[in-house]
């Protein structure tokens, strides 16, 4: 039988080191929602899967 805390894994949002984000145009890192580097205003955000 599955544990509440099992289903609490599934339903969580993927840990922040699983993909990295970052600016292609600076290299700020940036929030996994972001489209838009704080930093220099890029909409040129590339994802790493450190997977
Ligand atoms: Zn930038």
């Amino acid at each position: 039988m599955l544990s509440k805390q099992f289903i609490q894994q599934i339903i969580r949002p993927e840990s922040p080191s699983t993909t990295h984000h970052e600016c292609r145009h600076c290299g700020y890192s940036v929030e996994k929602d972001v489209d838009e580097c704080p930093q220099c205003g890029s909409h040129e955000i590339a994802a790493y899967d450190l997977e």
